[in-house]
């Protein structure tokens, strides 16, 4: 990226070795919405002329002398890389709730410069995010795993008990996952919607076998058609996937009594304060939590999950680029016409 939406293939000089950290030989590395709103919209993180790129997959190439790897990790693994950088040391990430870490930063944004290049740096900060990968997962799968475990931490928030219905609102590749997710733990029913239908659609191509139904949220941000299929009484278990304040006043609305909401989605930082209606969380008893990142723990799970299902996940995997062609895929993105992307150096 040398400028808010330009970007322009450069060789670099070669990344150094930090004596703690190491040098991976990218094979693959995912673009995700945080990187396209950065490169259409700037990111005091990203200062210009930057290398984004923080869902890297590749080859130990290097290890710093004094680096140390994490157990199961040598030099010449595959290796996955986390994205969310941790201290270690304070209370949230003693508890294992790294996400939640005070001081915690991304891989990718300053002054860690990311991996849509054929080699990136790993900061010794990094080191501990290093997960190896089952050998046969392919290396452009393996680069979701880091918003594969972000969508796998909303589940678990969303604590789905068997037979309940549940609707994901918002049908980008984290509300496919959750679709194929919320199957797995159980539910009786899995409904998605979204506003946009072009995107409804493709995410229908995708995962539409772990799907009973899905509608585009027309004026009433899809209420409506949600107490349709549930008889008027409601879904148990809603999870906002849209950075939308609209869908979070409709989960509200179409919540079943006593029901679970979870806020996975943020909103904008510039417009963060929503108008809800508090009445509808008191005399419904309903309880609305957030859902923010991912454990190490949950990253460690998401490689067995991402084996496992492979043929399923794959197909939200839509487009991969060669690095010459990154430009074509921010502007793939800006269409609206696939799901996950992946470069391939
Ligand atoms: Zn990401
Ligand atoms: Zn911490």
């Amino acid at each position: 990226m040398t400028a808010v939406d330009a970007v322009e293939i450069r060789k670099a000089p070669e990344p150094k070795v930090d004596p703690e950290g190491a040098i991976l030989r990218i094979e693959a590395c995912g673009i995700c919405g945080t990187d396209a709103r950065t490169f259409f919209n700037g990111d005091p993180k990203a200062p210009a002329p930057w290398i984004l790129g923080h869902e890297p997959v590749g080859v130990l190439e290097e290890v710093g002398r004094d680096a140390l790897l994490p157990p199961g990790v040598r030099k010449g693994d595959r290796v996955f890389l986390g994205s969310i950088l941790t201290c270690g040391r304070c209370h949230w990430c003693m508890d294992g709730y790294q996400n939640l870490c005070d001081e915690h930063l991304l891989y990718g944004y300053d002054p860690f410069p990311g991996a849509y290049a054929e080699y990136a740096a790993v900061p010794p900060i990094a080191m501990k995010n290093l997960i190896p990968l089952p050998p046969d997962l392919p290396s452009d799968l393996a680069t979701v795993a880091d918003p594969f475990a972000c969508a796998l931490n909303g589940i678990e928030v969303l604590d789905i008990r068997i037979g309940d219905t549940v609707v994901i609102i918002g049908s980008g590749p984290i509300g496919c996952w959750q679709a194929v997710m919320a199957r797995d733990c159980g539910a009786g029913k899995v409904f998605l919607t979204d506003v946009n239908r072009q995107r409804l659609d493709i995410a229908l191509g995708a995962v539409g076998a772990f799907v009973d139904d899905a509608w585009v949220a027309a004026a009433d941000n899809g209420v409506a058609q949600a107490l349709e299929h549930t008889g008027g009484k409601g879904p148990e278990r809603i999870i906002v996937a849209a950075p939308s304040k609209q869908a979070q006043q409709a989960a509200l609305e179409m919540a079943a009594k006593r029901a679970r909401v979870v806020y996975f989605a943020g909103l904008p930082k510039h417009d963060p304060v929503s108008p809800l209606d508090m009445n509808q969380l008191h005399y419904k008893e309903l309880s609305i939590l957030g859902a923010y990142g991912a454990t190490h723990r949950q990253y460690r799970l998401t490689m067995d999950y991402l084996e496992r299902r492979r043929d399923e996940l794959a197909a939200v995997v839509t487009h991969r680029f060669p690095l010459e062609k990154i430009g074509e895929a921010f502007e793939t993105i800006r269409s609206g016409s696939g799901l996950k992307m992946v470069v391939i150096p």
